[in-house]
């Protein structure tokens, strides 16, 4: 056993681990990263970027389709291997040297094992106990949860990292869970030429969205030739001769050559020693808005493991503000409105669903006295040049009438994800709306939607009023 000492240990080198150590390096402290697998983490290798590279192809074939001039030239279906060889590119073909590189060009030392605290300030990392002089974080992200279902663990089914890296496209694919990872892996294996079944239990797909969302989503899945079984929960799961079976109780058995399980997320928080500095195993690490433990003042945690955003940007953002902390700059400032559960999100089926803050529900529960506002996202000008007729898409803004600040935005429509930057800068910079009127969208493009949400909010005037109804 050798013990080393550094200024911070970060243990885990998923996008937060990464983004906090390279921070932290760069500006002169001396790091040590603590990694058991890649360097990028779920995000770079089985999760966000190769789901994105699966989806674009048969995103794009979808748009190509709707525009006159362009379809006739386009006649064939996607090349399966085709799009499965760019994955692969996309994800460096699961080698992270570059990423390797880039932390060490920064002064960071990067430790290849599994890690676990152990005691105050202390990490093990296989023969190396690292000593931290300032702090510790924690950035050991999620895994994919496996429910207690009778005989799924033996059926073997995919999760993210099998569908994410499949060499082969299966005939049939079932998946169990209509959440994000659910829908936009249904849209992917549909596109690439799978038969697809979704079995979610609740009464819609996306349920944390709009229901608008969740309705213009399931309806193009369906169009997809997607079999979507609402309402359905498996009861037991057989796998024999390379088949598998899933017993639902509602709708009959379901059955594939693949299984992929998508019901959610567990935090790695289980096997990394929180115990020995007095922390419950298996919870999410609880944080304050610094990202600092409340139990300890050298302990911090970033990314999905805090439980707060399983999301890669938040875990980014999260990494960058426990840096501030640590180095000691002023943080003061950190307005977490787009923290936690209403950060902004994209779901990346055709239609998009990019929404920021609040949905109408979500708003109502917690008491904001809000009115809605929707609109086509299709309906103005610059939609001639997107979507056309079969695309079909909502703008919902959630306003809080007692602040006149918009506090939640949903969109849905082709191509939209770029959209929700304007939304998530007036959510969090908690702009007045009467400004808004002088945010003038350029002509002609989609953003225009924005002019057509004031109008109908009655503000589309240079001083807010009087109100238009
Ligand atoms: C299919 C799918 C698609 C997604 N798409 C998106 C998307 O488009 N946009 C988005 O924002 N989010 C997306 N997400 C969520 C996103 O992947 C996660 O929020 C993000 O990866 C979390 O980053 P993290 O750094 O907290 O953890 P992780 O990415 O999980 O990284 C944690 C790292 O810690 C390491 N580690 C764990 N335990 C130990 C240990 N004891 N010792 C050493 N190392 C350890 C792991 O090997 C891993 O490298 C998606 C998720 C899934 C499943």
């Amino acid at each position: 056993m050798t013990e080393r000492e550094f200024d911070v240990v970060v243990l885990g080198a998923g996008p937060a681990g990464e983004v906090c150590a390279g921070r932290l390096g760069e500006s002169g402290l001396d790091v040590a990263v603590v990694e058991s697998h890649l360097l990028g983490g779920e995000c770079s290798y089985y999760a966000c970027m190769p789901s994105k590279g699966m989806l674009r192809p048969g995103e794009l074939l979808t748009e190509v389709r709707r525009i006159p001039g362009v379809a006739e030239a386009v006649t064939g279906e996607l090349d399966a291997a085709a799009v499965l060889r760019r994955r692969d590119e996309i994800v460096h073909h699961l080698d992270d040297s570059s990423q390797v590189a880039w932390l060490e060009s920064r002064n960071v030392t990067v430790f290849r094992s599994p890690g676990r605290l152990d005691g105050e300030r202390r990490v093990v990392a296989g023969d190396d106990t690292l000593v931290a002089r300032k702090a510790v974080v924690v950035a050991t992200g999620s895994s994919p949860l496996i429910p207690p279902i009778d005989g799924l663990r033996e059926a073997e089914p995919w999760t993210n990292r099998e569908a994410t890296t499949a060499e082969e496209v299966p005939g049939r694919l079932a998946i169990l869970g209509g959440g994000v990872v659910g829908v936009e892996m249904a849209q992917a294996y549909s596109s690439l030429g799978s038969t697809v079944t979704v079995i979610e239990r609740g009464d819609r797909l996306i349920p944390r969205e709009e229901p608008f969302a969740s309705d213009d989503v399931e309806q193009s899945l369906r169009e997809k030739g997607v079999d979507v079984m609402l309402g359905t929960s498996a009861a037991a799961v057989r796998a024999e001769s390379g088949e598998v079976t899933v017993e639902t109780g509602e709708g009959g058995p379901v059955r594939a050559d693949e299984l992929l399980v998508a019901i959610g997320r567990r935090l790695n928080s289980d096997d990394i020693g929180l115990d020995t500095v007095g922390l419950e195993p298996g919870r999410p690490v609880d944080v304050d808005d610094s990202m600092r433990s409340p139990a300890h003042d050298w302990l911090y945690a970033i990314g999905d493991v805090n439980g707060r955003a399983l999301l890669t940007h938040m875990g980014k953002y999260q990494a960058r503000i426990a840096a501030d902390v640590i180095l000691g700059y002023p943080t003061g400032c950190v307005n977490t409105t787009a923290d936690g559960s209403r950060s902004p999100r994209v779901i990346f089926t055709d239609p998009h669903v990019a929404a920021v803050g609040y949905t109408l529900d979500a708003a109502q529960q917690d008491g904001l006295n809000v009115r809605a506002v929707d609109v086509p996202t299709q309906g103005n000008a610059g939609a001639s040049f997107y979507g056309r007729d079969d695309a079909r898409g909502t703008t919902r803004l959630v306003v809080d009438e007692d602040r006149n600040v918009i506090v939640g935005a949903t969109f849905t429509g082709p191509e939209v994800a770029e959209f929700l930057q304007a939304a998530t800068i007036a959510v969090v910079g908690e702009v007045p709306l009467d400004r808004l009127f002088h945010a003038v969208p350029s002509f002609p493009t989609r953003s225009e939607v924005w002019l057509y949400l004031l109008e109908k909010l009655g503000l589309a005037g240079p001083c807010g009023g009087p109100q238009r109804s």
